[in-house]
């Protein structure tokens, strides 16, 4: 969708890109697009309407346009604030933003019916407008992400203490203890106490952070109990089904709460996400995974929402990815080195996954689009398999012991040994 020489008039550089959206959007019907209520994610339902204005041209016309349809959002999302992109204005270059929409963060070209390009400009349906984010032709500049992150390159590394300056958020995923039912993340096996994962991850949490600090990083968990950080409960969500108001509750509000509390006040990084992953076999079953979901693969649906199509593109222009991906390899090894986990796979041409590299796989979740900083996003064991079934009755302890057939640490502490320790491989200086 490239169009003109330097010397085209503005209108046929500005207004033909512009009228041909008009015309692919008048001429497109969304399709219902039904999230997959995926058991790791919080990959969220979209069921707006279909946007069918045509994108408004003048301010006459969009004017009048103005409130007659609702704006497209996701679930609790919040209309952006497309100014915030101008810090970017003029960061990176046309090949490297296509580079980044095509491999890393739109599925089937999914962003062609709302981004237009030429040599110089990219012009962003914005829903109600046009941005316009101008290329740079030269080298990329450092970009002014929503708050400064420290990459590897900005450390100083010493020796013993090789993450001083490195300022590293955990979020213990879920929430665990008692909310473990009603956020269905609560197996029962026989008489055994139930597997929940939130309890478990703040329990990893917690480890973690003592071997972090012990290689000088400043670390800040996101939540330090089993409750959430959202004031908001599923009763504040009248007007719908009890199921529905507790999805709301802890797939949207909480991560909603923990994305302003990371992005607001505590500004680090990066973040680790810890998960437990599970199959979706209803019996518990032999064997293992594990991969690491970094933000992209976002379906041509979730950018056709405002809010997702604007935080896509904060990622992509913070290049959070630069960061997330040598991270998340060096990561991959060493955990998998350590675990014996072997990579898990989606099915292939998954609609809402696009492999990165081996054990690396990029994603939209609600939190690694909102937080606004490198993220890492971990989905190791499998909860519901016999061999996780062993080692979770085996519970936390020091040292090694003789489980499922082998010596071996907690698993809580396998996790957050093989996690510090990919950390603090990447950050070494060669
Ligand atoms: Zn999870």
């Amino acid at each position: 969708m490239s169009s003109g020489k330097g010397k085209t008039p503005f209108r046929i550089v500005v207004i033909l890109p512009l009228l041909l959206l008009t015309i692919a959007l008048a001429s497109y019907f969304w399709p219902n697009f039904h999230g997959k209520d995926h058991f790791s994610g919080q990959s969220e339902a979209n069921l707006e309407p279909p946007l069918l204005t045509p994108l408004p041209q003048t301010p006459e016309t969009m004017s009048k346009t103005a409130g007659l349809f609702p704006p497209a959002l996701s679930s609790l999302g919040r209309l952006p604030d497309w100014s915030q992109l101008d810090r970017f204005q003029q960061t990176i270059t046309r090949e490297e933003f296509l580079h980044r929409l095509d491999t890393i963060y739109s599925k089937n070209e999914g962003w062609k019916r709302w981004i237009a390009t030429n040599d110089k400009l990219a012009l962003i349906n914005t829903g109600n407008a046009v941005y316009t984010l101008k290329f740079t032709s030269g080298p990329l500049r450092s970009p002014g992400a929503i708050f400064p992150f420290k990459k590897k390159s900005d450390l100083i590394s010493f020796k013993s203490h090789r993450l001083t300056g490195l300022h590293i958020a955990i979020d213990p995923g879920h929430i665990g203890g008692d909310f473990a039912k009603i956020e269905e993340r609560n197996l029962r096996y026989g008489d055994h106490e139930p597997i929940q994962e939130g309890t478990m991850t703040l329990l990893t949490s917690t480890h973690l952070k003592a071997l972090l600090e012990e290689l000088g990083a400043q670390v800040t968990l996101v939540r330090k109990t089993t409750t959430p950080v959202t004031s908001l409960r599923p009763r504040d969500f009248t007007g719908r089904d009890q199921k529905s108001a507790e999805k709301l509750f802890y797939r949207s509000a909480e991560i909603r709460a923990r994305a302003d509390l990371i992005n607001q006040s505590i500004q680090p990084d990066l973040v680790l996400c810890l998960h437990f992953n599970a199959s979706a076999s209803p019996v518990p079953l032999a064997g293992q995974n594990f991969h690491i979901i970094l933000n992209g693969a976002y379906h041509p649906a979730e950018i056709s929402n405002q809010d997702e199509r604007f935080e896509m593109l904060q990622h992509l222009l913070a290049g959070t990815i630069s960061e997330e991906l040598p991270l998340a390899k060096k990561i991959a090894e060493i955990f998998a080195s350590q675990t014996g986990l072997p990579a898990y796979e989606y099915r292939p041409n998954h609609p809402y996954a696009t492999k990165l590299a081996p054990y690396i796989w990029g994603r939209n979740l609600l939190a690694n689009r909102l937080y606004q900083c490198p993220v890492i996003f971990m989905e190791p064991y499998t909860m519901n398999s016999t061999d996780f079934i062993a080692r979770h009755k085996a519970g936390d302890y020091e040292g090694q012991r003789l489980v499922d057939g082998k010596m071996r640490l907690s698993v809580y502490r396998e996790y957050a040994k093989a996690l510090a320790d990919g950390v603090a491989a990447y950050y070494r200086k060669q």
